[in-house]
């Protein structure tokens, strides 16, 4: 097929516009080649599209209309529009969606110009007002960096006046600057730590792979603090020396800023970042740096992964294990999977790093798709924690407390030894239930089947579903006594009051993602810490995720049964990962690490296992489990769910698919459903459920579109599909 089109030959055009087909157009005056970014006239509209292929024709051709122009940017290159394609009908999307994916990035196809930006002055303004002084604020924060007026004034909460204002005084400095620059050149050998042999081996065989051009996938295995970033950046530094990019996923943006200091320490320079605390001038400048080859490296968020880079060589999936690579609205995609697809395409390799690999990747090394590489050590003299638990039958825990005397006296050990502790529970707020105790009421969400979670920070109640607040009513709704209301079951607050009370001279601090207003005030919080400002840390989920607390000794987990609750296929998985990164955070310099679990059920396989540290024995006994069962990963499922405002007409729809299920019969397809998802009610909208199971290997895409082909959608229910479900709500 020909990659360019002459002036008025047929081209079909991929729009992000909702539309389920390509749209035919003359090519325009100079023709225009495939993969170029088009302006194309859509009714009375002008909308962006891609040049997807040569036009399907079949219509009039008198009445086909002529492409508007081309624009300027790189065209989507061959590999980009395959990949695309495939995570399409993989993930069940339509292509538009895809392509409004691949290109969120606003202002894209304008052509740069100059523009103003503004800098701080030499002087400071005579008159300082709060506005004035939070402009000036906002470019402390931010080293100096200069920013747009429009950027600078949201930033600030200002208006864009009282920016022009401190320009005119000299206060801010005003200037033009071009748009869109290239990123510094990095340097692949600007300083590279000597590596211990173990990291080098793994290392080696990493660059190796980047310079064969071939598609490779690797797990790279090695526990936490064993050097896994300092090796998969040797497989970046190697795509650097042949020309070609890399990317780096994160599973966490509060990671990103650490992140790009090592990646400055070892380059040189600063990498492009590309996650939701990116500016949008940055983020265009990103895209369209990426596309042309002049951001060498990029360190990104999940939807990094569909930016159109020019030569990607390897893509790095940090923590792969993390169930935040599943993205859970809009396109449901896993990035990890996403990026093995990418990478295969493009010939390049693709790092899955983890201490506690998912058991998805674990089966797909077993099956010979992925190579795997361990780092069985910790760099240096630190040693992984000793864990041991807390049987909780044993201890006399007073109601409304949940600090054991046992953990009680060791975190009092800890302190007097000048050593940091963390207790973790993940739960944010204050308490996860408020009762009425004169009627037994609890107080629930008016849009959603959950219960209302106390904030006592806030002073309100929140829903963890919607995000709903109220105040704290004084009154129950139910039987209107007064003064009855009382919150039941901990949340971190709740544990800091405790421990405040426990260890009162100790200095608390609570780490919950909640509690920070910006991703910069909840870094500067974890440098403090790190730094030895507090003594005992309570924090979430948020902790287990490679915050790095030298001080740190001791580890309590406050209730490890926690996430073996509820029916979720991967409880165990997610519980033996969570419990070991967190037991990871102790011990991390000269000073061993402790780890102790409060668990009411210490015999139970998951936390025996998790004590042990028998990982290859949990990780067997969990696969023979799964398989038995023909579930993930060693079965096929597809989550789907009806929503509607109206409960009757999402149970009729739901029946009426089951009634029909012959595709999915004919594939060896089973369906289960359709019954309330476990939370029936989300914003107002009543939710039903249907899971489809098949073998491994089953094509079930096509059984799906067919079976639910058959039925009308009302306009009034919302049906997602999702592929490899991570999520059972
Ligand atoms: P992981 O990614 O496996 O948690 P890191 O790569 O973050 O491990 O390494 C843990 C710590 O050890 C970091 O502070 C890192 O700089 C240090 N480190 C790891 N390998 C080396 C090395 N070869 N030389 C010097 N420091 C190292
Ligand atoms: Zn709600």
């Amino acid at each position: 097929m020909s990659d360019f089109f002459s002036q008025d030959e047929l081209v079909s055009v991929l729009t992000t516009q909702p539309l389920d087909r390509l749209l035919d157009y003359r090519a325009p005056e100079g023709g225009c080649a495939i993969g170029a970014f088009v302006e194309v006239p859509l009714g009375p509209r002008k909308v962006i599209g891609v040049v997807w292929g040569k036009g399907q024709g079949g219509f009039d051709p008198s009445k086909i209309r002529a492409v508007n122009a081309v624009l300027d940017v790189p065209p989507l290159r061959e590999e980009m529009r395959i990949f695309l394609e495939r995570a399409a009908s993989y993930t069940l999307t339509p292509l538009h969606a895809m392509l409004r994916l691949a290109t969120r990035a606003p202002g894209l196809t304008e052509t740069p110009s100059a523009r103003k930006i503004y800098a701080l002055g030499h002087t400071r303004p005579q008159k300082m007002t709060d506005a004035r002084r939070r402009v000036l604020n906002v470019l402390e924060e931010h080293g100096g960096l200069p920013f747009t007026l429009g950027e600078l004034a949201d930033l600030a909460g200002v208006g864009a006046s009282v920016v022009k204002g401190l320009a005119k005084v000299g206060a801010l400095e005003e200037r033009e600057a071009p748009r869109d620059q290239p990123f510094p050149l990095l340097d692949p050998d600007y300083f590279q730590k000597e590596l211990s042999s173990e990291q080098r081996e793994a290392a080696d065989v990493l660059c190796a792979q980047v310079r064969s051009d071939d598609y490779h996938g690797t797990l790279l295995k090695g526990v936490t603090g064993s050097g896994k970033t300092e090796v998969y950046l040797e497989a970046v530094a190697e795509a650097l020396r042949v020309g070609r990019q890399a990317l780096v996923l994160l599973p966490e943006i509060a990671l990103s800023a650490e992140f790009i200091k090592r990646i400055e320490a070892r380059f040189g320079a600063l990498p492009a970042e590309w996650h939701s605390g990116v500016t949008m001038t940055e983020r265009r400048r990103c895209w369209k740096m990426v596309a042309t080859g002049d951001a060498q490296i990029v360190v990104g968020a999940r939807s990094a992964l569909f930016l159109p880079f020019r030569d990607l060589g390897v893509i790095i999936v940090d923590e792969e294990h993390d169930s935040s690579y599943k993205q859970e609205d809009g396109v449901l995609y896993n990035a990890r999977d996403m990026a093995v697809l990418r990478a295969s395409i493009l010939g390049g390799e693709v790092v899955l790093a983890s201490a506690t690999p998912s058991l998805e990747s674990w089966a797909n090394v077993e099956a010979g798709k992925y190579g795997k590489l361990v780092l069985a050590n910790r760099y240096g003299p630190a040693v992984m924690p000793q864990m041991s638990a807390i049987d909780m039958r044993g201890e006399d825990v007073p109601t409304g407390t949940w600090i054991s005397p046992s953990l009680r006296q060791m975190v009092s050990d800890r302190l007097s030894k000048g050593e940091q502790a963390l207790l973790f529970l993940n739960r944010r707020g204050y308490a996860p239930v408020t009762i009425c105790r004169a009627c037994g009421h609890q107080i629930a969400c008016d849009h959603c089947d959950a219960r209302m979670v106390e904030h006592r920070f806030l002073k309100r109640l929140m829903c963890h579903q919607c995000g709903e607040t109220k105040p704290l009513p004084n009154v129950c709704p139910s039987c209107e006594v007064e003064g009855r209301l009382a919150p039941v079951g901990p949340g971190v607050e709740r544990l800091a009051e405790e421990a405040a009370a426990a260890f009162p001279d100790a200095r608390i601090a609570l780490l919950s993602s909640d509690r920070f207003a910006s991703a910069r005030a909840l870094k500067e919080h974890i440098q403090a810490i790190a730094a030895g400002e507090a003594d005992v840390i309570i924090g979430t989920q948020l902790v287990a995720k490679g915050h790095n607390f030298p001080l740190l000794t001791l580890v309590g987990v406050i209730d490890a049964d926690l996430g073996l609750q509820g029916s979720d296929l991967r409880a165990a998985e997610r519980t033996f990962q969570l419990m070991r990164q967190v037991a990871g955070r102790a011990g991390r310099a000269d000073i061993p690490g402790e780890a102790v679990l409060q668990t009411f059920q210490p015999e139970h396989p998951v936390m025996r296992a998790i004590l042990s540290g028998d990982e290859d024995g949990f990780w067997s006994a969990e696969a023979a489990q799964r398989r038995t069962a023909g579930v993930p990963p060693y079965g096929r499922m597809v989550g789907i769910i009806l929503s509607s405002p109206d409960i009757q007409e999402v149970f009729d729809l739901g029946g009426l698919l089951a009634r029909n299920q012959a595709p999915l019969h004919a594939v060896g397809a089973q369906l289960f459903g359709p019954a309330p998802a476990p939370i029936a009610r989300i914003r107002g909208r009543h939710r039903v459920r249907m899971l489809v199971k098949a073998d491994k290997g089953t094509p079930l895409q096509t059984a799906i579109l067919k079976w639910v082909g058959q039925v009308r959608i009302p306009n009034s229910v919302r049906m997602t599909i999702d592929i490899d479900p991570q999520s059972f709500h």
